[in-house]
């Protein structure tokens, strides 16, 4: 829950999150960072942006956007495979796992299904997600002291 709604205003529209809903992670850590929680942005009391993931770099908090994998076809039959796969989903055949790789070394694994077009939106997204996340994290200190006091 926010403590108020964060607003957007762009070209003269004012939007605003009025929600956030956190889900604290569990999960461990991976190439591109650990995912701290999940989040669903409520806009303007009427749209929900579920996806969202608030994740740790080695450079800070970044709120990665709603995402798909992307995938590719496989020679041998055509079936449709994630980028890393090493074997076809359809027909078993080994597939080259690096083949996604470009020479810059960073593999496009994922494409953002739902997406700010301009920094304002973007900073406002980020801003309400690490507010909420706060927000979560103390109060599950709260109630994990209130919890040991009993
Ligand atoms: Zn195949």
């Amino acid at each position: 829950m926010l403590a108020g709604p964060v607003v957007v205003r762009t070209k003269g529209t004012t939007v605003e999150i009025t929600d956030v809903r956190i889900t604290i992670s569990r999960a461990c850590g991976g190439a591109a960072g650990k995912v701290l929680a999940f989040a669903k942005a409520t806009i303007d009391n009427d749209w929900c942006m579920d996806g969202l993931r608030l994740i740790e770099t080695p450079d800070g908090l970044i709120v990665a956007m709603p995402s798909r994998k992307l995938h590719d076809s496989c020679r041998r039959c055509g079936g449709k495979n994630h980028l890393r796969a090493a074997y076809c989903n359809v027909c078993g055949a080994w597939i080259d796992p690096q083949r996604a790789i470009p020479r810059s070394g960073v593999a496009k694994l994922h494409a953002d299904v739902v997406f700010p077009v301009n920094p304002a939106a973007r900073e406002a997204v980020e801003h309400a997600v690490v507010e909420a996340y706060l927000d979560a994290i103390a109060e599950a200190a709260h109630s994990q002291e209130a919890s040991d006091v009993a």
